[in-house]
């Protein structure tokens, strides 16, 4: 084993709390955990070397002689012998201490494959009535030669000689409370029971290979931004015959520059002209995947609103169910008149007996201000 300092390997100050040193841990024990790196080495050792740590430093008595004698004098009698990943019971243990496996000490049977995660972004219009997306995933899958088995095809695979296909192995520690026995995971198979005397060239021995895929995503209508898709058995392949994982697919719902979304009503603001307001109007209005003719009356106020039923989104789950459109009504004030509309609205304000600015001299007095006279 490695004689790195262990406070080092932690990451945590020689005065570290019990908490920090328990958190620290966690949190490396997470990113290095051999399930989270598959395949790498390296992610191993530095697992192994955490746990070594983590064993010596969460215990009290450990930790003071280790304080006292450093890595040499960690005391008589306590070495890690045949074990693989020191105090543990294998990453099995590890998993379930931390991660809330399926409770310790059972025989490594068939491990479920992990949950994957992904985003996919739709627009507005699509939520209407639901879409069908592809998306690519890097995932681990099935080792397509050698169908998991980890042997290259046609050549033997045999029962593990160290323990004996049972997939896990007994070793007697002392340490310092004394003999301790302990059931692990068999280091030589990984609790398979099986040896590959040929690992199989697709996957060298791994059972799995790294695969790119296209999934077609079916996205139901009525989604909101945040929903959540699982979409079974499209997450990374499990271990030992185990089912694969999910694929979790996270929607996002683009935001739409004429449409808003109100719950599952869709609003939509139509700007008409101030002779339409006053005069009333039959005004065409284009939802989504539908046009209809918004009757105006005469008088109409700026914000009103007008609500065609059924014209909303469909409700996730139940797309009969749907909300209505909003039209918001406003009101565009004209800022270039020609000679005609101008002298038409001065008449008009006449009539009304409206105080408006006299034609021109709002423009004469701004020139005389700027020369200050
Ligand atoms: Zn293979
Ligand atoms: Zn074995």
């Amino acid at each position: 084993m490695a004689n790195r300092d262990y406070y080092d390997v932690l990451g945590v100050s020689r005065n570290a709390s019990e908490d920090e040193i328990k958190q620290a841990f966690r949190r490396l024990a997470r990113k290095h955990h051999p399930d989270a790196n598959p395949g790498d080495d390296r992610a191993e050792e530095k697992f192994k070397e955490l746990n070594e740590a983590y064993e010596v430093l969460s215990d009290a008595n450990k930790r003071a002689q280790y304080d006292q004698f450093g890595t040499q004098g960690a005391g008589p009698g306590y070495h890690f012998g045949q074990t693989d990943f020191g105090g543990f019971g294998g990453f099995g243990d590890i998993f379930d201490m931390f991660f809330g496996g399926s409770g310790a000490g059972g025989r490594p049977g068939p491990e479920r494959g992990p949950d994957l995660r992904s985003d996919l972004t739709i627009d507005l219009e699509d939520v209407m009535t639901g879409v069908e997306r592809e998306i690519r995933l890097v995932r681990d899958d099935v080792c397509p030669r050698c169908h998991g088995n980890q042997a290259e095809p046609g050549t033997r695979i045999e029962t593990c000689g160290r323990c004996h296909g049972g997939g896990q192995v007994e070793y007697i520690r002392d340490s310092l409370l004394g003999r301790v026995r302990q059931i692990e995971t068999c280091p030589q198979c990984r609790g398979t029971g099986k040896t590959v005397s040929t690992p199989c060239r697709e996957c060298r021995g791994r059972g799995q290979v790294r695969a790119e895929k296209r999934i077609t995503i079916t996205v139901p209508p009525g989604v909101e931004d945040g929903t959540r898709l699982r979409v079974p058995g499209e997450g990374g392949a499990g271990q030992r015959g185990g089912s694969p994982g999910d694929l979790m697919v996270l929607v996002h719902v683009k935001s739409h520059a004429a449409f808003r979304r109100q719950g599952q009503d869709l609003v939509i603001d139509l700007a008409i002209g101030f002779a339409q307001a006053v005069l009333g109007a039959d005004v065409e209005v284009e939802g989504i995947g539908a046009r209809e003719t918004i009757h105006i009356p005469p008088g109409t106020q700026p914000s009103t609103v007008f609500r065609v039923p059924r014209l909303g989104f469909p409700r996730l789950g139940s797309p009969s169910i749907r909300g209505d459109l909003h039209v918001r009504i406003t009101v565009q004030v004209p800022s270039q008149l020609s000679a005609k509309e101008r002298e038409l609205m001065r008449q008009w304000a006449e009539l009304r007996d409206e105080s408006v600015l006299a034609e021109d001299r709002s423009i004469l007095r701004k020139v005389k201000d700027a020369f200050g006279r």
